[in-house]
């Protein structure tokens, strides 16, 4: 517990379990004292080394974050697997925008998407089912690296890692949105929002990481928390015929959050991971209870002055469900089958 307030106020945990596990994965070596740096002198020894008694109270945990992240920078980089080396070494690229359905992100085959009078494209696994969302992209399917990836970044509180993956969806978002002729400064991201609970336990704040590695592939896109949720139990430990209800009503936009900007066109709510869907159904229903409030851009006096229509709301994912059945012919995808469970 005081590991998960420490790692809470000062930025990732890297327990000894974390460590060893990138150990056990092969050519990189735990990381002792002389790695912590420890046993180092002069230019080797980081920056940090500063004395503690002269820090006030009141800026301490944002110095020690700032210190951990220069940490991370400077030696977790040198000393385990980055992201680039593991996605050269398992071959792995996104998955192609032209593969997927731009509507549920479902890997289709050719002339398999459809675009209908009003210019909404559907696939045979999303046609007819009502999205929160307008479109949805994600790198792809939760499993293998990325699965392992996700997992890291989240239990370990693994910065560095989380923004090279979020450079990635940033890049597969760009790709898009030049689709959609929507420039990055017309667009907010929006972490999927985790509790101070779940903060604390983990160490960081998982989304938060991931979305501001988006940014960095879009630039002028802003960050808003425009949502606020309440703690449940996790859906990992819910069965998936239950996880709509364990979700349900447990975001809701914040009373006082700022309307969007006006010039802005399209917002996508960021997260990890999205199996049965009901978590990002969720938070799209709270983004669009934002937008539907005087202050949110439609019919108020603040964000509606000058804008044009109410901003699209996307879905971005770095993972999703694994859809091998779909590719392989075969008569359903687990994918649709999840995203009917919503
Ligand atoms: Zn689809």
């Amino acid at each position: 517990m005081w590991g998960g307030v420490l790692g809470w106020c000062a930025g990732p945990r890297h327990s000894s379990a974390s460590v060893n596990k990138r150990g056990k994965a092969g050519k990189f070596k735990d990381l002792g004292a002389c790695d912590l740096g420890l046993g180092r002198t002069g230019s080797e020894r980081p920056r940090y080394a500063t004395s503690v008694a002269d820090r006030s109270a009141t800026n301490l945990a944002s110095r020690l974050a700032a210190q951990w992240i220069e940490f991370e920078r400077a030696w977790l980089g040198l000393t385990t697997p980055p992201w680039l080396v593991r996605t050269r070494e398992a071959a792995w690229r996104p998955q192609p925008l032209a593969d997927s359905c731009p509507r549920c992100a479902t890997p289709v085959g050719a002339f398999e998407v459809e675009v209908d009078a009003k210019g909404r494209f559907s696939c045979p696994e999303c046609r007819g089912l009502r999205l929160p969302w307008d479109a949805c992209v994600r790198l792809g399917d939760y499993d293998g690296l990325l699965r392992d990836a996700v997992a890291e970044v989240k239990f370990t509180a693994w910065r560095s890692l989380g923004r090279a993956i979020g450079r990635e969806l940033g890049q597969l978002l760009a790709e898009r949105l030049t689709q959609a002729g929507v420039p990055p400064e017309r667009v907010a991201l929006v972490p999927m929002p985790t509790t101070l609970w779940r903060r604390m336990f983990r160490g960081v704040d998982h989304t938060l990481v991931l979305t501001r590695g988006v940014r960095e592939r879009l630039p002028g896109a802003s960050i808003v928390r425009p949502i606020s949720r309440r703690h449940r139990p996790s859906q990992l430990d819910v069965p998936q015929s239950q996880r709509r209800a364990n979700v349900a009503k447990s975001m809701a936009a914040r009373p006082r959050a700022a309307e969007p900007a006006a010039n802005i066109e399209v917002i996508i709510v960021v997260d990890d991971v999205m199996t049965t869907g009901a978590t990002m159904r969720e938070a799209c229903r709270a983004v669009r209870q934002w937008l539907a409030t005087p202050s949110g851009g439609r019919g108020g006096e603040g964000g509606s002055i000058g804008r044009k229509a109410t901003p699209k709301v996307w879905a971005a994912v770095v993972a999703g469900p694994v859809a091998e059945g779909r590719r392989d012919g075969r008569a359903q995808s687990d994918a649709a089958t999840q995203i009917e469970d919503h």
